[in-house]
């Protein structure tokens, strides 16, 4: 069975120190119940057999990956992560050797679904580009005018959608368009934005809203409700 799982180094990139939590350690050291947001998020990915191994990228300042249980856990290597999300995860990919597909999933996603992860890996099978797990917009959308709080105009939510993670792409194609994005000085905000600029079109894959990124205080209760229901 082991055979027919497609081959898939995850990355995950936490080298970020969070600073919309407004707490003194990065916010994927908080806790919920008795681990941290990070255990929550790997443990989201070991769970699934075609995740064997996993590159988490620290800050070169981390005091508190190492205390972790996590940091003997021989499927997880550790790099150095850079001082934006994109150049830690090149830092990752670069050590990621020759796996065929990247799966780069936010340290501070906690509630990945399982079922979500599964539909996204189904790429492996179907998509020679990759894609990402993402959610329709469902609000109103308004652009607002340029250093006011006014309201521009409404934007269209047709077609629409919040870009979540993971997001799966072939190594070798993941790593050219970042490393030519950030060569390039391109804004780089989740990797389909590197392949994006590079003229790819990568996958929508709809997933779970409830696979939210913990980013103001009040995301650690709605991540703590939403993991209490998965127990
Ligand atoms: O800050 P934000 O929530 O957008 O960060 C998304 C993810 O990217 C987090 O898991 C964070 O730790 C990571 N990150 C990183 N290196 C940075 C900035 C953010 O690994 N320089």
């Amino acid at each position: 069975m082991a055979s027919s799982l497609p081959d898939v180094v995850a990355v995950v990139p936490a080298a970020g120190i969070g600073s919309r939590m407004q707490t003194e350690c990065p916010k994927q050291y908080l806790t919920i119940g008795d681990k941290t947001i990070l255990e929550h998020t790997i443990g989201c990915l070991t769970a699934h057999p075609a995740i064997r191994r996993i590159i988490i990228a620290i800050s070169a300042d981390d005091n508190w990956f190492g205390q972790l249980p996590l940091a003997a856990d021989p499927r997880v290597q550790i790099v150095t992560g850079g001082s934006q999300r994109a150049e830690s995860v090149m830092a990752g990919l670069l050590a990621a050797g020759d796996a065929e597909w990247a799966l780069v999933h936010d340290a501070a996603r906690p509630c990945l679904h399982p079922d979500d992860l599964t539909r996204l890996l189904d790429l492996t099978r179907t998509s020679r580009t990759g894609g990402i797990l993402a959610a329709p917009v469902r609000d109103t959308m308004k652009r607002g005018e340029p250093g006011n709080d006014c309201i521009a105009h409404t934007v269209d939510r047709e077609s629409l959608w919040h870009a979540l993670t993971p997001q799966l792409f072939p190594l070798a194609l993941l790593q050219a368009c970042l490393q030519r994005a950030l060569a390039e000085g391109a804004t780089i905000t989740d990797e389909a934005s590197a392949l994006e600029y590079c003229g790819y079109h990568p996958q929508l894959v709809s997933g779970r809203a409830d696979n939210i990124k913990v980013t103001r205080p009040e995301d650690l209760d709605l991540a703590a409700f939403y993991l209490s229901l998965r127990r």
